[in-house]
């Protein structure tokens, strides 16, 4: 389960502690509001209270579309906290953020990260070229090659882990994920992100079913400076169900989900074969029924609030907007959420094999370890040693029954079989 601890504010020389309840329910809100407000304008110093380790400080976000604050953890801080607390996050050599050269996500000391991206939002420096980035060769202290900037796939990935979505807790059960929640949390996850000295949420427009809401005036407002100010947009929305005609791309634009606010996407014919080609695995997983995220770097929209697509990128994600790599990925998401596991997905950014991570970390073992789970589906030559690989690791680094494995060419219903280790009560 992740939950809220209480918090402690430092205000001058005083030091109080704000409790779960207090940060949460409804009656206190305007209480916690403005103790928010003001932690926020004095620069107060804030810790979380949870028995983690180091100085778990969190940062107040002002958020303007709503006018709201909430708390944030400073950046690579997530595993200073407890599992269970809502600020952890794994070590980033735990995922695929660990690919990248050291300058690539950066931590600033107010908590935004900034970031480089390989793709620019102002209307003069180049498009992405959509192409992957190249491995920059690997320096002395750094154990491998590493890459220099970030796609825009990684993008969605940083945005996704940052807001939190690829973590599942048993509690999270009780209120299905919305698409208006997912709106909520990627924008104001935008908002402390930044690029070339521009915060994404400025130019992130995200889909929403609430027609005529303060999220669409929201995501219109956007689309307007866009066109005024010669900016591109940042378009996440989930892909309107599949159909043969949508998948061809014969119609030239993006059919996208509850798309209140945002303009038409459209497309060259290229790009939609680039990004078929690129992506024929996450295609064919939209084909059978599956979830697919877009993100989407367009053109500065025309006054018709049509904007050209320069390059797109997606994920699949799960019922409850968990990405998944494969239909065995799926099946134990599913399976874990049925059981009522809490773990956490680590996404791959733009690594390819040069590190390694598992599929899931779970995260609710009674000894407080992070336990790596692993699904090997494929039976290719360079697979099988990519596979020999990482058992080996396992095994070194966690011991053999330190993790677990699914080995899909063995036993495709290895998923039924293998028991997991029993959470803590
Ligand atoms: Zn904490």
């Amino acid at each position: 389960m992740t939950k809220h601890y209480p918090v402690i504010i430092y205000k001058r020389d005083e030091k109080k502690v704000y409790s779960s309840d207090f940060q949460t329910q409804a009656t206190y809100a305007d209480g916690w509001k403005a103790i928010l407000s003001s932690a926020h304008r004095y620069e107060y110093p804030i810790t979380c209270a949870c028995p983690g380790n180091h100085s778990r400080s969190l940062s107040v976000r002002y958020i303007t579309d709503g006018d709201s604050y909430y708390l944030a953890r400073y950046p690579k801080s997530g595993e200073q906290h407890a599992f269970d607390c809502r600020y952890y996050s794994p070590d980033p050599n735990k995922t695929g953020l660990s690919g990248y050269h050291s300058d690539v996500v950066e931590e600033k000391s107010n908590g935004d990260i900034s970031v480089k991206l390989n793709l620019s939002l102002r209307i003069n420096e180049l498009p992405d070229s959509g192409e992957p980035v190249a491995v920059r060769q690997a320096n002395s202290d750094a154990k491998y090659a590493t890459k220099p900037a970030m796609t825009l796939l990684g993008l969605l990935n940083l945005i996704w882990t940052e807001a939190g979505l690829n973590v599942w807790s048993p509690n999270f059960a009780k209120k299905k994920r919305t698409v208006s929640f997912i709106h909520s949390r990627l924008v104001r996850t935008a908002s402390r992100i930044t690029t070339n000295h521009m915060r994404l949420n400025e130019a992130l427009v995200v889909s929403t079913p609430e027609s005529g809401g303060r999220q669409e005036e929201a995501n219109i407002a956007k689309v307007k400076s866009a066109t005024r100010n010669k900016r591109r947009l940042l378009i996440i929305a989930p892909l309107a169900s599949y159909n043969e005609e949508r998948a061809s791309g014969v119609k030239g634009f993006l059919a996208v989900k509850y798309p209140n606010g945002l303009p038409l996407i459209t497309y060259d014919q290229a790009l939609w074969s680039a990004v078929s080609k690129r992506y024929s695995r996450q295609l064919s997983a939209w084909g059978k029924g599956q979830t697919i995220v877009a993100i989407v770097q367009a053109d500065q929209p025309s006054n018709e609030n049509k904007a050209k697509a320069l390059n797109i990128a997606i994920m699949v994600v799960s019922s409850e907007w968990i990405p998944v790599d494969s239909s065995y990925e799926s099946i134990v998401e599913k399976k874990l959420r049925d059981e009522g596991r809490h773990f956490y997905k680590p996404l791959r950014f733009d690594s390819e094999n040069e590190v390694v991570f598992p599929d899931f970390w779970l995260l609710d073992l009674p000894d407080n370890r992070e336990f790596p789970m692993e699904v090997f589906g494929m039976d290719s030559s360079e697979y099988i040693e990519r596979k020999h690989e990482k058992v080996e690791h396992y095994n070194s680094v966690y011991g053999a029954k330190g993790w677990w494995m699914w080995d899909v060419t063995i036993d495709r219903n290895g998923v039924e079989t293998a028991p997991l280790p029993a959470p803590k009560h």
